[in-house]
């Protein structure tokens, strides 16, 4: 690695803010992010770090003129590898090039470079430890997300476990000498996007889950929000797990069958989703449009898991003897999904679904404007009792109504598509609403007015969520994208000062964070996290 980098020579980065702006900026790819990042800072460059770029890049409005004190803005992004370089198991953090990881077996510890995937990483946990060690990270990306990206965002998968409660230790470089931060200095960089410094590699600890996956999945109807908060209440020992020693095999409250997720998907998404898919996973995905129309139900509950028990013994250990239904929902037009192929079909679906919501945010259609999306993002962990959950999903469902009367009152001007998927599991329920709004070229004053009413309905539904919270006794812990999120639910709230008390702290800490961070990096948080 050369000590010296022309920045203004490199290639650019081709990136895109949130809003589809273009960003002035070079694209450096390094296998060692500390000396990198030390010689941008160094020489006035802002820094931007770019993971496996699965998300919109950081709830950022990139402003040409906030980047015009540096010298120029870098994207650096981690070396990658098609499989991932095994290091000696005692190789220090700091010390860890962005494409290996290095295992210590025996202290049930993994480390990883920034870019490589969890899929990778767990790639080496098999052939070192076994197949049924793992991260714990599993969000639906974990194929094309980058560790880095993850931590950097606080990216939670349906097992609903943000990353610093697997995380052992972060190795962050913000251009001094890399740091080291372990317990709650790890909240300096989870979540925040990148703000106060780059990610160079992480060490999770590592568990043992039950050898072989299930899926079930459950139409139900999401406006009976009595019959799904029934069926959640119900679920929940499953879903919770207590974290063993690291290394050790995890345990659910229900035994030995642990839920790692239930996840919504719903039924328009299912059909967006047939009309584009090819087999196997098209005609599955009409079998499962099937149970809806014959459930007469407009959602699907994807129930996932962990057992040692075949799919018949799963669900008669989830059915309740004395209705003989799970929750309170009927098995009869439930489908099961065992084998390894199966599953992969199954995930194909639930994963298809909200990625073509998002990819089609994103396309601009002939004759058609840029469209606008925007998608919910709160998650709330519940108690076991059902009226709580009642009073989030009741939130949701007026949200649903609100924006299919907005997509009538639009008709002709500016076509609304409303599509929900996400995460249902009581131990964190966020499930994620994407609005995408379409029109046609010279619809740009329709379009804002259709955007600004989703906005001003999207806000009535976090204050919702927060006064749910407030009287069921659950918890708002933030969302899966990281502090822009809280800062979201704060802006919603009518400002941080009416946030319930953990996430006030939350918020406060994230600022004065970004506030020590070096410039080069904090440019781009939001306003209120600068002290402006
Ligand atoms: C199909 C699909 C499924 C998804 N499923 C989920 C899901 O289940 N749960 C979920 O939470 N999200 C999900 N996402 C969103 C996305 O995958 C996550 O936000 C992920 O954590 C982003 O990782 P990344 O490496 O792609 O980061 P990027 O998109 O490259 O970057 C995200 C942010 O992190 C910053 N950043 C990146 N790398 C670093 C680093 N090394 N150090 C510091 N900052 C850094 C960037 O500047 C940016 O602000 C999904 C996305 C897709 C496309």
């Amino acid at each position: 690695m050369p000590t010296s980098i022309d920045f203004s020579n490199l290639p650019p980065a081709e990136l895109t803010d949130d809003g589809g702006k273009v960003l002035a900026a070079r694209l450096c790819v390094t296998a060692d992010i500390a000396l990198t990042v030390a010689e941008a800072v160094r020489r006035n460059w802002a820094v931007m770090p770019a993971g496996g770029l699965t998300s919109a890049i950081g709830s950022y409005d990139y402003a040409a003129d906030e980047a015009a004190v540096f010298a120029g803005v870098v994207a650096i992004r981690p070396k990658t590898a098609v499989v991932a370089e095994v290091a000696a198991p005692e190789t220090p953090l700091e010390a860890l090039l962005t494409h290996q990881v290095a295992v210590q077996a025996g202290q049930g510890l993994v480390s990883a470079g920034a870019g490589l995937t969890f899929s990778q990483v767990n790639a080496v946990l098999t052939e070192v430890v076994g197949p049924t060690a793992r991260v714990l990270v599993d969000l639906t990306s974990i194929g094309s997300a980058f560790v880095g990206g993850v931590v950097a965002t606080g990216g939670m998968g349906p097992l609903r476990l943000p990353p610093s409660l697997t995380l052992d230790a972060v190795c962050l470089a913000d251009g001094g000498a890399p740091r080291i931060l372990t317990g709650e200095d790890i909240a300096l960089v989870e979540g925040m996007q990148g703000w106060t410094g780059m990610i160079a590699a992480a060490r999770f600890r590592f568990y043992n889950v039950p050898a072989s996956e299930f899926g079930l999945v459950l139409p139900v109807q999401g406006s009976d929000v009595d019959t799904v908060a029934g069926l959640l209440a119900y679920l929940r020992p499953w879903t919770r797990i207590t974290l063993p020693a690291p290394g050790g095999r995890i345990i659910g409250e229900g035994g030995e069958t642990v839920l790692n997720g239930i996840e919504l998907v719903s039924r328009n998404s299912l059909e967006t989703f047939i009309e584009h898919a090819e087999d196997p996973a098209r005609s599955k995905a009409q079998g499962l449009l099937q149970s809806c129309e014959y459930a007469g139900a407009d959602m699907l509950a994807c129930l996932t898991g962990w057992s040692e028990l075949s799919i018949d013994d799963v669900l008669m250990s989830l059915l309740d003897p004395e209705t003989e239904t799970i929750g309170g929902v009927g098995i009869d037009f439930g489908v099961g999904f065992s084998s390894g192929t199966e599953m992969e079909i199954f995930r194909a679906i639930r994963e298809g679904a909200p990625d073509l919501a998002r990819t089609r945010a994103r396309v601009v259609q002939p004759g058609k404007l840029k469209p606008w999306s925007a998608s919910t993002d709160v998650n709330m962990v519940m108690p076991g009792d059902s009226s709580a959950i009642v009073a989030v999903l009741e939130a949701y469902a007026d949200y649903r109504i609100a924006i299919r009367g907005l997509a009538k009152e639009l008709v002709g001007a500016v076509e609304v598509e409303l599509s929900a998927y996400g995460h249902l599991s009581p131990a964190g329920i966020d499930p994620h609403h994407r609005v995408t709004l379409f029109a046609a070229e010279g619809g740009e004053a329709a379009l804002a007015g259709a955007r600004q009413a989703v906005a001003a309905n999207k806000r009535t539904l976090i204050h919702d969520l927060l006064f749910a919270a407030q009287r069921h006794n659950s918890v708002v812990t933030g969302g899966e994208k990281g502090v822009p999120s809280l800062v979201e639910i704060a802006r919603a709230a009518g400002g941080e000062g009416r946030l319930p008390d953990a996430l006030k702290i939350r918020f406060r800490k994230a600022r004065e964070a970004v506030m020590v961070a070096p410039a080069a990096f904090s440019f781009r948080a939001p306003r209120e996290l600068r002290g402006e």
